[in-house]
């Protein structure tokens, strides 16, 4: 499957399709419904994560012939040609590769005119924070006396580099990041409707790789499809992204709390041996030791950690975190993390430690030790 086919095919059509800006959504909706047209609309966060999509579909419902409407009809012909790219009232900027002066006044003295089919002329500027200081006031310039028929919908990584005399011309916007839970379900239905298996662990794995931005989640989706042959499992993706699975840590938890020293530095190795960034394994475990801290605080536990010993394992482990890049190589500081938790073992009278598991042999990758 050629890169970014699932992103283009993705993309979202109508706002029920937008997935994690719930409150973006409604406040379109409304003034969409309302009629409380702005005439400049900027939309704002972090790369991947859904702002010209976004753009274009408020374009397509400024631009419908049933509009404007929040619910576009996808078949008439703005509908149809602002999917396909070609619709001649929509203008599309990429500012961080044209940000030339003459370029944004050529954009601009046709912005003067009416628009040739639609009822609005509208102008998407993509990273608009990357125009030069000219191309600015040109803009501005623009802004401050629209034509009746002109929308702009500007979009931004960097909103903060704005001058404030445009952000004050615009409705803005912030989109969220979207959370793992988001993703994954994103994912799974785009999956389902692919006809590609897959398990509930690996979409986690894809969704916590992504990061909160739907286009990276997507990107990487794509490469487990062709690596994972139609079948996508968190073996293959925790193989393939370098990322640990929940049962690995869990299983390192486990270990641990078992004080079977063998097992925790056998579980190092096998993570070490998929190249894992042991940072993350170790958020991963912080995760673990937050959950059993909350259940304790909630009078819920009836696990085998006394709240002293959470607190205990979470500095180590929040001290080790901090120290992890000054260690020689990750995989020696996150076994010296696991040494040292493996070393203060408090005994409380509600703690159920095992005594230590000894006189074990090494498996041969330990013989080092
Ligand atoms: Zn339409």
């Amino acid at each position: 499957m050629p890169s970014h086919v699932l992103a283009r095919k993705w993309r979202p059509q109508s706002f029920a399709e937008v997935i994690g800006q719930p409150a973006i959504v409604q406040a379109l909706t409304h003034a969409l419904g309302s009629g409380r047209l702005h005439h400049a609309y900027l939309f704002s966060g972090t790369r991947g994560i859904g702002k010209t999509s976004l753009a274009r579909l408020l374009a397509k419902c400024l631009s419908c012939e049933k509009g404007p409407t929040a619910t576009p009809c996808g078949q008439c012909n703005p509908c149809l040609a602002i999917v396909l790219g070609n619709y001649l009232d929509l203008l599309e900027i990429d500012a961080a590769s044209r940000t030339k002066v003459e370029d944004t006044r050529e954009l601009l003295e046709s912005v003067q005119y009416p628009p040739m089919m639609g009822r609005y002329k509208i102008i998407i500027i993509d990273e608009v924070h990357m125009l030069s200081g000219h191309s600015f006031n040109a803009l501005l310039k623009t802004l401050e006396e629209p034509p009746k028929h002109v929308i702009f919908l500007l979009a931004t990584t960097e909103p903060e580099k704005l001058p404030n005399t445009v952000l004050s011309r615009c409705l803005h916007f912030t989109l969220k990041l979207l959370s793992n839970e988001a993703l994954s379900q994103h994912f799974n239905h785009i999956l389902q409707q692919e006809n590609i298996r897959f398990d509930a662990d690996a979409l986690s794995l894809v969704a916590k790789a992504a990061r909160g931005s739907v286009r990276d989640g997507l990107s990487i989706l794509e490469r487990c499809i062709a690596f994972c042959e139609n079948d996508i499992t968190a073996a293959k993706v925790s193989g393939l992204l370098g990322i640990a699975d929940s049962h690995s840590v869990q299983a390192l938890f486990d270990a641990l709390l078992a004080n079977d020293a063998v097992s925790v530095l056998t579980l190092i190795r096998q993570l070490a041996e998929k190249s894992v960034d042991f940072s993350d394994v170790l958020d991963a475990f912080m995760g673990l030791l937050h959950q059993s801290a909350l259940q304790y605080a909630l009078h819920e536990s009836n696990g085998p950690l006394a709240a002293e010993r959470i607190q205990l394992y979470y500095q180590i482990a929040l001290i080790g975190r901090r120290d992890l890049a000054l260690a020689p190589d990750q995989q020696m500081g996150f076994e010296m993390i696991f040494i040292r938790l493996l070393a203060f073992q408090p005994w409380h009278e509600d703690d159920n430690i095992p005594p230590p598991v000894k006189k074990k042999r090494l498996p041969p990758a330990l013989n080092l030790l």
